[in-house]
C-alpha cells in the first residue's frame, strides 16, 4: 500500500512584518494564496522502523539543496506524527519536487504537510484535519496553510490561519532564480535595514481584502505588498531588473514572493499569463519561468 499526497506552493499577496518578538519570531499579518505548482509526497511502508526520504527534482535541478536525513521537513513531520500517536512503524517518503527550494514559496512546508497527511493515511492513525493543523503549527509557520490551501489570512507567525472571503481565479507567472535565498537571512536583513525604527503592529491592508472579495485582478495587482521585498532587493539587487521586465510586459502587479528570490507577476487572464511568460523567457534577467493559477486546495490524497 502507498499513499500519494499533492501539496501546492503558496504565495503571499500581502505580507506585513511586525517587530522582532522576544521569542525570536516576527509577528506577521499576511494573506496567503495556494497556487497550482505542486510537490508530491508518496509514503510507503519501510522494511525497518526508520524514517527514510528520497527526493526527485522536477524542473530546476537542485541536488544537494534538500537534506536527506532527519533534518528534512517531511521526515520531521513523520517523526512528530509518530511521537504524537505512539506508532512505531517506519516509512519511505518519496518527494517529487516542483516547488523551487528556498524560493519563498514554502516548498519545505508543503512537504511537511504532505508527509503528515500521507503518513496519517498509511499508518491509519486517524488524526482529524484540525488535529493535523495543530501538529503542522509546531513544524513551521507556513505548514498549517499548506494543509488548508485556498486563500487565507495568516497571523501570529503565519501559523494561525483564518478564512478570507474571496472570488475568482488569479493567473500568475513566476520568475525562479537558480540560487535560493535563506528565509532567516532575509528577516535578518530586514531587521538590519530597519535599525531601531519603530515598527508598527502588522496589518493586512483593506484594499487587498476588497480586491479579493470582488475577484478583481487589476485591483489585486495594484495592492500587492510585501515588507520583505526591500530586504530581498538588498541581498539580490538584480531582482529589481526582473520586476521591471515583467512590468514593462504589462503585468497587473509584480512583487517578490515571500522571502524571495522568486518574483511573481499577476496577469489579467490565462492568455495574458502565457504572453507574459513567453516575454520573460526571452529576457536576460530570468532563469526559469513557471505559470500557475490560484486559489487551489491544500494537501490532498490523490
Ligand atoms: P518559506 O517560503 O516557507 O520561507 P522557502 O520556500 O523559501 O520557505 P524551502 O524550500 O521551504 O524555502 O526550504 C528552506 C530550507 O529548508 C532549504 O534550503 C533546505 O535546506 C531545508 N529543507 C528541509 N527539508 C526540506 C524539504 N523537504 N524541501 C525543501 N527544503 C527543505
Amino acid at each position: 500500500m502507498t499513499t500519494t499526497v499533492r501539496v501546492p506552493a503558496k504565495i503571499n499577496v500581502s505580507l506585513a512584518v511586525g517587530p522582532l518578538g522576544e521569542d525570536g519570531f516576527h509577528s506577521l499579518a499576511t494573506v496567503y494564496q495556494a497556487v497550482s505548482l505542486y510537490d508530491e509526497v508518496t509514503a510507503r511502508p519501510s522494511d525497518d522502523a526508520e524514517l527514510h526520504v528520497q527526493v526527485h527534482f522536477e524542473g530546476l535541478e537542485r541536488e544537494g539543496s534538500v537534506p536527506l536525513d532527519g533534518d528534512n521537513l517531511a521526515v520531521r513531520a513523520a517523526r512528530l506524527l509518530r511521537e504524537e500517536t505512539g506508532v512505531d512503524e517506519g516509512v519511505v517518503l518519496a518527494i517529487r519536487k516542483a516547488i523551487p527550494v528556498a524560493g519563498g514559496m514554502a516548498g519545505g512546508s508543503a512537504d511537511a504537510a504532505g508527509a503528515l497527511v500521507a503518513c496519517n493515511d498509511l499508518w491509519g492513525t486517524g488524526l482529524t484535519r484540525p488535529e493535523l493543523v495543530e501538529l503542522a503549527a509546531a513544524l513551521g509557520s507556513d505548514v498549517p496553510f499548506s494543509l488548508t490551501g485556498g486563500i487565507a489570512m495568516g497571523s501570529g507567525h503565519g501559523e494561525v490561519v483564518s478564512p478570507v472571503l474571496a472570488s475568482g481565479t488569479y493567473h500568475w507567472v513566476f520568475a525562479i532564480s537558480d540560487e535560493g535565498l535563506s528565509t532567516p537571512t532575509v528577516y535578518a536583513e530586514l531587521d538590519r535595514l530597519r535599525h531601531d525604527d519603530d515598527v508598527a503592529t502588522p496589518e493586512v491592508p483593506s484594499s487587498i481584502l476588497t480586491a479579493l472579495r470582488a475577484g478583481d485582478p487589476e485591483a489585486l495587482g495594484a495592492s500587492l505588498s510585501n515588507d520583505l521585498e526591500r530586504a530581498a532587493f538588498s541581498l539580490r539587487p538584480g531582482l529589481r531588473e526582473t520586476l521591471r521586465a515583467g512590468r514593462s510586459a504589462g503585468a497587473l502587479g509584480a512583487m517578490v514572493s515571500g522571502s524571495g528570490p522568486t518574483v511573481m507577476f499577476l496577469a489579467a487572464d490565462e492568455a495574458h499569463a502565457a504572453d507574459l511568460a513567453a516575454f520573460l523567457e526571452g529576457s536576460d534577467a530570468v532563469t526559469e519561468v513557471v505559470q500557475a493559477y490560484g486559489p487551489v486546495p491544500g494537501a490532498r490524497i490523490v
